[in-house]
């Protein structure tokens, strides 16, 4: 089907995260010639994980969910009895309490002290009929929180809780961010759920615009993991006649005239170029657009400055013990991570038997202690778990570290002028498209990455016609 010795110019997908590898697979099956260039020595990008001993520690780790029924065939097709469901725990550590997430009300009710209750009640309708009837000048995510929980509970769960994570405060974030990734809990949420029971029962197409951040469908892993999924997806490219160039770090695109032309990699050490006849990129849009030779306008390079990305840090643990948490994740405040996962409890092949293995994420920035030391950051995270009485020094057979520069785009106030001015950049690009969380600088799922690198690959091929 396609031609290998060709010397025809390739499609060059950079990255081979979910959405350069699903791209990828919608490219090669309709007869193009692509090639995946991506930095790390393994696919799956924030999807992926490393192998270690046997075992495969995610980063997160991720769970695959759609409503949408063709990515769901697509991804269950592709993987047969390998997929297997999963039935996820939240809870967040509180006030010596562990609660349920997102937010119950039972919760909230029963577990925080009554006249904190009374409060938080009587601040939550205040701040529910308010903003039905009045809305601020200038939103941002501070006044969407208070309008969604009241006063109180924004205090208790979400004001010191976002800034130590993000390392800004609501009020310095765009609304979209609290309309992207805080679920929220009022009268509302009983009629999300009504209509989430039906996209399940019905399915339905899901929509990679504007699309905000949720759980949805099924949940499914597989006993290695999500990043067994993207490895299934580089075969499928293989199989197809597609290239998947490993270890090889995107420096320069280079374009004349609109038109991206060619593209500089550095793969193990030695300076490589290939000629494109077009490219999807899956990069940080910002990244991609100051690799390019010669450089966008001034104003693009100004806006591409001003996007920011919040960085985590992994700590993976292998530990003798079948199971140290309550639940798949927890949530806590006051430690060196925010969040740490149980992977025995997603159904993870771990050896040895009878042990499981953690991942705490310590969300930071790269000029961070955390980011540049690894023994700082081990060190802390068992000292917490120790402090919590979850595990004893002696339990812990190994740890590692693990990074992720570009964990979450940080949705700072007017993110969105400097993000369309790029968006436009690419969109002038006569045979050029950006897709996927860095791609488009938006929280978004796995499956919607997905969709994405379809919806870039039938874009770049109607272009091509
Ligand atoms: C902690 C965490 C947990 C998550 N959990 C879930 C979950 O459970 N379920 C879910 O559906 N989604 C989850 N997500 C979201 C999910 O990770 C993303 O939506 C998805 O992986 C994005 O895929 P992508 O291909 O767009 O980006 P990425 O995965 O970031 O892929 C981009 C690729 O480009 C490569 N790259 C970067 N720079 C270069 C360069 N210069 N040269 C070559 N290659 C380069 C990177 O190495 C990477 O492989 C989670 C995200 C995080 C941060």
């Amino acid at each position: 089907m396609i031609d290998q010795n060709s010397n025809e110019p390739v499609i060059a997908i950079l990255g081979a995260g979910c959405t350069g590898l699903a791209a990828g697979i919608h490219l090669t099956q309709r007869g193009f010639r692509v090639v995946l260039l991506e930095k790390d020595d393994h696919v799956g990008g924030l999807a992926g994980g490393v192998r270690i001993n046997g075992n495969t520690y995610e980063y997160g780790p991720h769970t695959f969910h759609t409503t949408d029924p063709q990515l769901l065939a697509d991804i269950t097709s592709l993987m047969g009895d390998e997929l297997i469901p999963y039935n996820r725990t939240i809870k967040i550590k509180f006030l010596g309490n562990y609660f349920k997430f997102p937010l119950a009300m039972s919760d909230v009710l029963f577990k925080l002290p009554p006249q904190t209750v009374i409060h938080a009640g009587l601040s939550f309708i205040w701040h529910f009929i308010a903003g039905r009837i009045w809305k601020p000048p200038e939103e941002n995510s501070e006044t969407i929180l208070k309008r969604y929980y009241g006063n109180v509970l924004y205090e208790i769960f979400f004001k010191t809780y976002i800034t130590s994570v993000w390392g800004i405060t609501p009020a310095e974030f765009s609304p979209a961010f609290a309309r992207e990734r805080i679920p929220r809990m009022n009268i509302l949420e009983f009629l999300g759920k009504l209509k989430l029971g039906a996209q399940r029962r019905f399915g339905s197409t899901v929509k990679t615009d504007s699309y905000v951040e949720k759980v949805e469908g099924n949940l499914y892993t597989t006993r290695q993991g999500f990043s067994l999924i993207t490895q299934r997806m580089a075969d499928r490219v293989i199989d197809c006649g597609g290239q998947v160039e490993l270890n090889a770090t995107v420096t320069r695109i280079y374009c004349d005239d609109n038109r991206a032309q060619a593209v500089e990699y550095i793969q193990d050490g030695v300076k490589k170029q290939i000629e494109c006849s077009a490219i999807i990129n899956t990069l940080p849009i910002n990244e991609a657009l100051l690799m390019m030779e010669p450089l966008p306008e001034a104003n693009v390079v100004k806006a591409a400055q001003a996007l920011k990305f919040r960085a985590l840090v992994f700590v993976g643990l292998l530990v003798r013990r079948p199971k140290v948490l309550p639940s798949s994740f927890t949530y806590f405040r006051q430690h060196s991570f925010n969040r740490i996962s149980d992977l025995a409890q997603f159904g993870f092949h771990i050896t040895p038997e009878g042990s499981t293995m953690l991942v705490a994420e310590i969300s930071c920035d790269v000029k961070d202690r955390a980011w540049n030391d690894d023994d700082f950051a081990k060190q802390g995270v068992l000292e917490d778990l120790i402090a919590e009485k979850l595990l004893t020094r002696e339990e812990v057979i190994e740890m590692h570290v693990f990074r992720a520069r570009h964990a979450y785009p940080i949705y700072t106030l007017h993110y969105e002028q400097h993000l369309a001015i790029l968006l436009q950049a690419i969109a002038d690009m006569v045979n050029m498209e950006t897709a996927g969380r860095q791609g488009r600088f938006q929280y978004i799922n796995t499956h919607i990455a997905m969709k994405m690198g379809y919806e870039a690959a039938d874009r770049l091929i109607a272009k091509s016609k």
